[in-house]
C-alpha cells in the first residue's frame, strides 16, 4: 500500500523535524498510525479519517489541503501597510500566538497598527500557572495579565478583552458578540483581521467556531450603514468592511484548505516570546523555567534552556514547540512558516461598481 501523503500532495516524506524538540519525522509517525482499509482493489482514497483529535500538522495525513492559487507571502520591504488596521481576534488568550503569532508580528512590522481582541475570560483553560490552590477567578486575572502581554510581544496598540465565560461561547447570542465586533471594527476602521476559520467544519472547542463565525459576519456588516446606524448618525463612525482576512483552521482530521503560506523566519522570535507571554495556559509560558528547575532538583540541567529562567522559557519554547511551523516550512524552503485560508479583494476581476461608473463616465451625454 503507498504511504499516505503529507502535508496533501507536495509529499514530504522523510523530512525530520530539527532542533531539540526531537520528534520522529512525520513520515514515520503517519506509517504508524496506518489502519486497514476495506477499500476493493483499484479505488484511490481520496480522503483520510482520523478516530482522535490531534490538533498538528504532524500527526494528522492530509492536515492541509492546497488551493490552485497558493501564494507565498514573503517579507515586504518598507512599510507597505502603513495607515492600515489589523485585527487579530482570538478566543483565548494563547490561540493567535500558536497559530499565527508570527504572521500578526509580521504585518505590524510591515506598517499595520495592531489590535488585539480576545472573546473570553479564560477562567477554565488548562492550569498553568496557577498553582495547586488554584480558582476559576483566579485564572481570570491571570489571563487578563496574559492578553496584554501577547498583545505587547507582538507590538499590537492596544489589547481588549471582552470578557464571555470560557468554553460557554455558545450561551451567549451570537448577535451579540457580533455587535460588539462590529462595534470595535468601526470604532478602529480595521482593514485586515487575523482569526480562525469560519468556513471549516472544525472542531470541538465551541469558543472558537462561534468566534469564527462572529468575526465573519462582523467583517461583512461593519460596512453596512443601515446596521447600527447609530454608529454614524451619533458616533461619527464611518462604515468600512473587512476586507482581508487571514484564516487559520484546525480541523482535527485534517483537510483544511489553505492558499497562502506566510514566510515567518524573520517573525520566529517574536512568535516564541508571545508564547512566552501567557503564563496560564501551561504549554509554554513558564513551562522552560519549571523543566530547568525540576531538572536541578535531580541534579542534572539541560544546557539548551541557558542558566537563568527567561533564557530557560524562551529557549524550551523555540525548540520544543515550533515544529511544525518549521516541518512546514521547509517544504517551500523555508525557515518557518504558517498556514492560512487567506480573502482578499482582487486585482484581477473587474469590479462591477467601478466597471459601470468607467461606462457611465465614458458614455454619459448632456441631455
Ligand atoms: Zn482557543
Amino acid at each position: 500500500m503507498r504511504r499516505r501523503r503529507f502535508f496533501g500532495a507536495s509529499a514530504a516524506g522523510g523530512l525530520t523535524l530539527g532542533g531539540a524538540g526531537g520528534l520522529a519525522s512525520p513520515s514515520a509517525m503517519q506509517t504508524a498510525k496506518e489502519r486497514p482499509s476495506a477499500l476493493p482493489p483499484g479505488v484511490t482514497p481520496s480522503a483520510y479519517t482520523v478516530p482522535h483529535s490531534e490538533y498538528g500538522a504532524a500527526t494528522t495525513p492530509d492536515y492541509f489541503v492546497y488551493a490552485n492559487d497558493l501564494v507565498i507571502e514573503r517579507n515586504r520591504p518598507g512599510k507597505p501597510h502603513k495607515g492600515k488596521v489589523l485585527a487579530a481576534v482570538q478566543a483565548h488568550s494563547d490561540d493567535i500566538p500558536i497559530f499565527c503569532g508570527g504572521t500578526v508580528a509580521k504585518l505590524i512590522d510591515e506598517g499595520y497598527t495592531g489590535y488585539l481582541i480576545r472573546l473570553s475570560n479564560d477562567e477554565s483553560g488548562p492550569v498553568g500557572n496557577r498553582g495547586p490552590n488554584w480558582t476559576l477567578g483566579h485564572g481570570v486575572l491571570l489571563s487578563q495579565k496574559d492578553n496584554d502581554a501577547v498583545a505587547e510581544a507582538l507590538g499590537c496598540k492596544k489589547a481588549f478583552s471582552l470578557g464571555y465565560q470560557n468554553h460557554r461561547l455558545d450561551e451567549d447570542a451570537l448577535i451579540e458578540i457580533r455587535g460588539r465586533l462590529i462595534f470595535l471594527f468601526r470604532l478602529l476602521q480595521v482593514d485586515t483581521v487575523v482569526c480562525y476559520d469560519p468556513y471549516n467544519d472544525y472542531e470541538e472547542n465551541p469558543d472558537h467556531t462561534v468566534m469564527s463565525h462572529a468575526v465573519q459576519g462582523a467583517c461583512w456588516m461593519a460596512s453596512e450603514e443601515r446596521d447600527y446606524p447609530e454608529h454614524f448618525k451619533l458616533l461619527g463612525f464611518e462604515p468600512k468592511g473587512v476586507r482581508e482576512k487571514y484564516y487559520v483552521a484546525r480541523a482535527a482530521h485534517g483537510h483544511n484548505t489553505i492558499n497562502r503560506v506566510v514566510d515567518i523566519s524573520s517573525y520566529i522570535d517574536a512568535k516564541v516570546r508571545s508564547n512566552v507571554a501567557y503564563k496560564d495556559k501551561g504549554s509554554a509560558g513558564d513551562a522552560g523555567l519549571r523543566l530547568r528547575r525540576a531538572l536541578a532538583k535531580q541534579g542534572k540541567k539541560l544546557p539548551l534552556l541557558g542558566d537563568d529562567d527567561d533564557s530557560a522559557n524562551f529557549n524550551y519554547v523555540k525548540h520544543f514547540m515550533m515544529d511544525d511551523n518549521r516541518v512546514f516550512g521547509a517544504q517551500f524552503g523555508l525557515e518557518y512558516a504558517e498556514a492560512f485560508h487567506y480573502l482578499g479583494p482582487s486585482d484581477s476581476r473587474p469590479n462591477p461598481r467601478e466597471s459601470r461608473q468607467k461606462y457611465i463616465d465614458a458614455h454619459a451625454v448632456p441631455l
